[in-house]
């Protein structure tokens, strides 16, 4: 992939470093790192940056202008993620609307949900939780029990999700819902709109490994939601929701790699100052460390090819093969770097407060759970890349 730059695109990486320089200041750069995309540490000052970059016009950069966005293209956006990624900003804040569900509503949405909602994400001002999620619907996502049924002009909604990251803070959820009871099971689901903030919805925290209780279960009990707010027409969730896991796996790992390659150099300095650098072995796992983080990257750049159909490879394969590499090989990398600082790892600050290693090892165990477990790549790898049988499905 040519990645030199035309004079048009070292402009605007000019343009976007000032900024950055400018306005990556004072508690901004107190908290550059901090955060991850399913947690709310350091929420006020992660919200107030998103508003920062929304004010300058950075956040939802693709969208069309009508909708809040700027009509950047596909090579404005992967030069504005590598230098926001090289600039170590707080992560956002209100990513998942962003990276999430406005690429859905974008594709899917009716134009009056277009107008409605994606004005509200790209200014940061309106946070979504992801509904797909129940206990005994994860990976068989199809076996989605919630329902929902129309009366008087309204949806009702019943049924329980979990594991909706930062559902504590979200004003929307966008729920999964089956629609038709008698339908096969792919074919009578909804993705529906419901707002939060009403007697029907019991949003409950659930504390993570990482000390946050952001992460949360969800009731509906006889919830609702007006007739039009379901996305890609009713009885048409599974495809639309579909389309949401595919974003989920794709754009968010474009930039990771430089994330990684500051905890590698973290987890270096840590090697040194405890001795743990001494040993060869810690020295060789460092250097695979080093190397995996290039691989995330080169698998990054495959997948921009494939985005751009430069490649002539599948985006969504590529996708997979990236979330699963960069899901397991930093599993390994946080467990090098708890190696590396030697006793102090098993110790935590007041209130539980972890150092940024701490916190990359125990929220990496996460990455190979949601967007779709590493076995459920590997399966999808396997049946779309390779061309191995199915696995067996219910109807
Ligand atoms: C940090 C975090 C944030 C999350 N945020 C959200 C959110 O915002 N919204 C939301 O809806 N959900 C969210 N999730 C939930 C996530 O999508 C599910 O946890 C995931 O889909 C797995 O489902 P499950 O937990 O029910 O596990 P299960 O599906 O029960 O899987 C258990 C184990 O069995 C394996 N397995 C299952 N089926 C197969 C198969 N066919 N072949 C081989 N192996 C299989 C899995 O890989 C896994 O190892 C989040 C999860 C985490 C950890």
């Amino acid at each position: 992939m040519d990645l030199s730059l035309t004079p048009e695109l070292e402009e605007f990486r000019d343009e976007v470093r000032t900024w950055l320089e400018e306005h990556l200041v004072g508690e901004f750069a107190e908290h550059r790192g901090v955060g991850t995309s399913s947690d709310d540490v350091a929420w006020d000052v992660r919200l107030a940056w998103d508003r920062e970059l929304a004010a300058g016009g950075w956040l939802c950069m693709g969208w069309p202008e009508e909708y809040g966005g700027r009509g950047a293209s596909i090579d404005q956006q992967l030069v504005f993620e590598l230098e926001y990624a090289r600039a170590n900003p707080p992560y956002k804040a209100t990513a998942a609307g962003q990276d999430l569900l406005g690429p859905t509503l974008l594709a899917f949405g009716s134009e009056e949900q277009k107008r409605r909602f994606l004005p509200r994400i790209s200014a940061a001002e309106e946070f979504w939780g992801q509904g797909f999620s129940e206990p005994g619907a994860g990976s068989d996502l199809a076996a989605v029990r919630t329902k929902a049924r129309l009366e008087d002009g309204e949806w009702v909604i019943d049924g329980q999700k979990i594991w909706m990251s930062v559902g504590a803070r979200a004003h929307w959820m966008y729920v999964l819902a089956r629609t038709d009871p008698d339908a096969p099971r792919h074919q009578g689901l909804s993705m529906l709109l419901v707002p939060v903030d009403q007697p029907g919805v019991d949003v409950r925290p659930i504390r993570n490994i990482e000390g946050g209780a952001d992460f949360c279960e969800v009731f509906f009990e006889g919830a609702r939601t007006a007739e039009d707010m379901v996305v890609g027409g009713v009885n048409n969730g599974w495809k639309v929701a579909m389309g949401a896991l595919g974003t989920e796996r794709g754009t968010t790992l474009l930039a990771e790699h430089l994330r990684v390659q500051r905890e590698i150099d973290l987890a270096i300095s840590a090697a040194r100052s405890t001795g743990a650098s001494r040993s060869a072995v810690m020295r060789a796992e460092l250097a695979s460390s080093w190397s995996a983080a290039k691989i995330m990257e080169w698998n990054g750049r495959r997948l921009i090819a494939a985005i751009k159909g430069a490649s002539g490879g599948d985006a969504a394969t590529q996708a997979s093969i990236s979330k699963v590499f960069a899901s397991e090989r930093h599993q390994r990398i946080g467990e090098v770097a708890i190696r590396a600082m030697g006793p102090a790892a098993e110790v935590v600050g007041p209130d539980y407060e972890l150092n940024p290693l701490q916190a990359m090892y125990l929220h990496a165990r996460a990455e190979s759970i949601y967007g779709g477990t590493t076995q459920i790549q590997l399966n999808v790898l396997a049946e779309r890349a390779l061309g191995l049988p199915r696995e067996p499905r219910r109807r």
